[in-house]
């Protein structure tokens, strides 16, 4: 979707004062792709480039040498006239410092966009101003609304033509942290519509929410990292915690769930949704204690990505959730038994750490080889059940006629 091949951006150092020498490479032979739907977050220091990469790719600023191919076109070299109509075509911004017209109502920046896409439709301009939240508020100047409506309205002007990629640089930054929720959900409602999202941000928390994150250092590429990996080990501990929830016959509120992770619990579950692997619904009326519950497999760590909230929504794992639970569970416990018996580890929290690395990357083959080395172990050193596999010859329909007993009494609390 985005190609940039070699772009470098020169600003020309102001000559009286600095010379030639003085000259600003804001970006440095940057090559990069990014791939449609891809959600990148560009991240680095102050003065590093990141605002200048996003001005070149959104047709805002040329580079000096390069070339960038948007949705098939490459726009380094286009004409003027031709840079603003790709612009209009294929670009949705939204700012930081919002760049709304001040005389102009929420209303006319909106269509303000429009029209320079040549069409002008106030009920669509209104309908997107209702879709962030602003029904009441079109007809309101940019003074008279707060940052985050602002913000807002910038977002309604950016989508109200459809834009293929939406660019934007530190859209949270002035925000309270109310007005970022609902700015991320709106940015996160972009991506999954299936939109390119190329998003600066200073905020490690934010950059999570993309797949992948790059860093510029003096205009160029310092750092990638692609979030993928680290998102599964989060939905292994996110599955980990539903089992042994289950396995004390509680019901899982998403809202005091604690799990390690970089990602919100509430948006990890959102995610796994999305896999098939957990289903949620609301908490049912019916009253129930919270029994104060500890993994016992995970007493010795303490979770870092507490989550906050309330108990309104909980979160049940799908079969596929199970099965893959259900494999994470015995990898963990059998690691347990092999450090404990075998290896005469004797350090409870050296074990968890250990066990822990370990239920994400043993194979099938190697799982079921530790399970026979140790004569088919029916629980971890802490008396919790090792789910069997297909090695113990036990009935592998029986740990799933157990959860569904456990799952049948725990509707009934
Ligand atoms: P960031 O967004 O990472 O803070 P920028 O892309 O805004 O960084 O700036 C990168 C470098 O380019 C900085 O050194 C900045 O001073 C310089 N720069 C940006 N815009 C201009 C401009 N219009 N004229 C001259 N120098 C500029
Ligand atoms: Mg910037």
């Amino acid at each position: 979707m985005i190609t940039l091949n070699h772009v470098s951006r020169v600003y020309p150092a102001q000559a009286e004062t600095t010379g030639d020498a003085g000259n600003i490479r804001a970006l440095d032979d940057v090559s990069l792709q990014v791939d449609p739907g891809e959600w990148l977050a560009v991240m680095g220091p102050s003065g590093s480039g990141k605002s200048t990469l996003v001005n070149v790719i959104g047709c805002l600023d040329r580079p000096t040498a390069g070339e960038i191919w948007l949705d098939g076109e490459n726009v380094a070299r286009i004409s003027a006239q031709d840079l603003n109509r790709a612009r209009a075509e294929k670009v949705g911004f939204i700012f930081q410092q919002f760049h709304l017209i001040p005389y102009l109502t929420a209303l006319e920046n909106v269509m303000l966009a429009q029209y320079f896409h040549s069409m002008t439709d106030e009920q669509e301009a209104l309908d997107a101003l209702a879709h962030v939240g602003l029904k009441d508020r079109a007809r309101h100047l940019p003074a008279q609304l707060s940052g985050g409506e602002q913000q807002r309205v910038c977002i309604a002007r950016a989508l109200i033509n459809d834009p293929k990629i939406v660019l934007a640089d530190e859209p949270t930054g002035n925000l309270d942290a109310i007005n970022e929720e609902i700015v991320l959900r709106l940015l996160r409602e972009l991506h999954h519509q299936g939109r390119t999202i190329v998003m600066v941000t200073h905020d490690p928390v934010v950059a999570r929410l993309a797949d992948r994150r790059i860093e510029l250092h003096h205009g160029k590429i310092a750092e990638q990292e692609v979030f993928a990996m680290a998102d599964e080990e989060q939905f292994d501990e996110v599955l980990e915690e539903l089992w042994a929830v289950a396995e004390h016959g509680e019901i899982a509120e998403i809202g005091r769930m604690e799990v390690h992770g970089a990602l919100p619990v509430s948006i990890a579950v959102e995610k796994m949704a999305a896999l098939g692997l957990v289903s949620s619904r609301p908490h049912p009326p019916e009253a129930h204690n919270h029994k104060p519950f500890v993994n016992p497999c995970h007493e010795a760590l303490k979770p870092s990505g507490v989550s906050t909230g309330d108990g309104s929504m909980i979160v049940e794992l799908t079969p596929r959730g199970r099965q893959r639970a259900a494999d994470i569970i015995r990898r963990h416990r059998l690691a347990e038994r092999l450090f404990t018996d075998s290896l005469a580890l004797d350090s409870e929290s050296e074990i968890e750490q250990q066990a822990c690395k370990f239920e994400h990357i043993l194979s099938p083959e190697a799982t079921d080889k530790i399970c026979a080395f140790l004569g088919h172990p029916r629980t971890c050193p802490h008396g919790a059940p090792i789910p069997p596999g297909p090695c113990c010859g036990r009935n592998l329909e029986g740990r799933d006629a157990e959860f569904a007993t456990r799952q049948v009494e725990k509707t009934k609390l």
